[in-house]
This record gives structure tokens, sequence and C-alpha cells, in this order.
């Protein structure tokens, strides 16, 4: 690197929840950094994706999805995400094609345009909806807030995304690169590991429960052979829930685990021993020390 200067900085990416920030991500770092679900509000901890784009260093917050604070997790969330924003060097509001300028996109825009900060648009999921519809949205958009540019993709299909990357590392200032470059995440393995597991709660249980539960990696353990040993323990706040997540029979968390292991070896490209165990733990989204854990606020 020493003749060819080098670019390195943060792009932050807004969008209400389920517009497909992580699918971006994971599409653009071209694995798993960000679990992906199609149930809302699946994101917690602000994940940084890596990417080098020629001599550009582009480190990616994939904020959580930005709504109407109720809670006090969802508030940590909320402002996590604003200030994700704040300390980057670009912002990219993502918008779902299909779903418009609903209520939350309107919200972030407002919310953008009162702060006088410019930011880039994609709108998403442009396999969903027809092209006038498309351009119908866009200058809507274009309306409400300032964008200095804007780009049609398609995260999930790939569509769109190169054009718009290569645009990121424009956008991004001189500088050495923070992280080696080989490195795709600041996410802990620990971490990620849990999230893996989290995500199919989302995708195996039907139910409300994954909204009320968390996983946390307890122990991982580095075997001669080179696997891994993992054990993990879902936390829910009711014997009702823990009674779900074990399934008749032992059923659902042997399916859980299946299916979470075989993901895990594949990010991981090695061998792994998944152990899961289901516990109560009343009002831990009352903990301060579950915030900590995921880089949040509890005060927000
Ligand atoms: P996030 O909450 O903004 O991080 O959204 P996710 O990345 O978790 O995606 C939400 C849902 O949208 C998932 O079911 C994705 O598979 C889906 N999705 C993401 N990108 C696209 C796309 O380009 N086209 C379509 N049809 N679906 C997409
Ligand atoms: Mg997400």
């Amino acid at each position: 690197m020493a003749d060819t200067e080098t670019r390195c900085g943060f792009i932050a990416v807004l969008g209400a929840p389920n517009v497909g920030k992580s699918t971006l991500i994971n599409q653009v770092i071209g694995t798993k950094v960000s679990i992906v679900s199609p149930k809302v509000q699946t994101t917690r901890t602000r994940v940084l994706g890596i990417h080098l784009e020629g001599d550009a260093q582009i480190i990616f917050i994939d904020t959580p999805g930005i709504f109407q604070p109720r809670r006090r997790l969802d508030r940590a969330m909320v402002a996590a995400a604003w200030s994700g924003a704040a300390d980057a060097d670009a912002v990219l509001l993502l918008v779902d094609a299909a779903r418009g300028m609903d209520g939350n996109t309107r919200e972030i825009v407002g919310k953008l345009k009162e702060s006088g900060r410019k930011a880039l648009l994609a709108i998403n999921k442009i396999d969903l909806v027809k092209k006038p519809d498309l351009l119908k949205l866009a200058s809507d958009l274009h309306a409400a807030a300032d964008f200095t540019e804007t780009f049609m993709i398609s995260a999930r299909a790939g569509d769109g995304v190169a054009d718009l990357v290569s645009h990121l590392a424009g956008a991004v200032p001189a500088g050495p690169w923070m992280f080696p470059e080989d490195q795709i995440s600041d996410m802990p393995q620990r971490l990620l590991a849990a999230e893996i597991t989290r995500e199919q709660l989302y995708l195996q249980l039907q139910q409300e429960l994954p909204y009320a539960a968390t996983v946390e990696t307890e122990s991982w353990e580095e075997r001669q052979d080179g696997s891994a040993k993992i054990n993990q323990v879902i936390y829910v706040e009711r014997t009702s829930q823990r009674a779900i997540v074990l399934g008749k029979g032992g059923s659902r968390i042997k399916s859980l685990g299946a299916a979470a292991r075989t993901e895990l070896e594949q990010i991981f490209e090695r061998r792994i021993h998944l152990f899961l165990f289901v516990k109560i733990r009343e009002s831990w989204g009352d903990d301060p020390e579950r915030y900590r854990d995921w880089g949040l606020d509890f005060n927000a």
C-alpha cells in the first residue's frame, strides 16, 4: 500500500425494520454477518460489516431498525441507530419498494431532513414492483428530503448492489484502513454464534415467543481436532415459553440446534458441536447487563 492512497470510512445503513438492511450487508460482505428474518426487529446489535472495494475499506453500521420506541429495549435500539448515523461518513437510507412511504420511512425521512444530513437513497426489493411505481416512489422520496444519489437495488438477488458499493467506496474519505484487510466483522465470534441461534428461534417458532427470548454463548471450547464445542443458553421469561422452545420430547430444540449448527459450520468453516440449553430469566428486558452485551445504552 506504499504508493496508493487508501480510503476508509463508516456508512450508516438506516431504514425501517424489514427493508433489507441485513440482507444488503450480507450480500456485500458475501457471508452472513447480520441475521435476516422475515419478521421485524431482529437486529439488536450494531453489527459492522467490513468490505474492501479497491483501495477503500467500507465499514457498514447495520443499525437496528428505527421505529416508534415503546419499551426500554426499543428506545435503546433507536438511540443506537441515530448515534450510528451521526458518527458515520455517509448515511444510506434503505426503503422497501413494495411498502413504499410507510409511517416508519416517513418518520426517518423527516428526521433526516430535520438534521440537515444529506443521505444516499437505495430503494430495495425492486424485484417486487413495477417500474412506474418505482419512479413514483423515488420522486416522492426526493420531494421529502435531500438525497445526493438514488440506487435501485435488489439486496437479495444482488441487482444494483455492485454499483452502489462502488459509489460508497468513493464516498469514504482518504485515510488508513481501520481493520486488517481480511476482517469482515467486528462482532465477536461468540456473539455472532448466539445471533445465528436466535435467528433460528425466529425462523422456526411462529409464536411471539422469540421477542421474549435471548441467546447467550456460555462457553466456546477449541478442540484438538480443529472443531469447536459451543454451549449456548436460550433465555426465556416464562415456563410456558420454555416448553415451546423444547418442543415435544425435545424435538424443537433438537431442530433448532441442528439448523444453527449447520449454519455455524458454514460461517466458521469448521466442525461445530453445539449444545443448547433453555433457562428462565424473568424480565431480562430490564437488565442493564444485557444492554452492555449488545453495546446499547440502558438509559436511552
Ligand atoms: P432488516 O430488518 O432491514 O435488516 O431486513 P432483513 O435484511 O432482515 O430483510 C427482511 C426481509 O426482506 C427478509 O425476508 C429478506 O429476505 C427480504 N428481502 C431483503 N432484500 C430483498 C429483496 O431484494 N427482494 C425481496 N423480494 N426480498 C428481500
Ligand atoms: Mg436487520
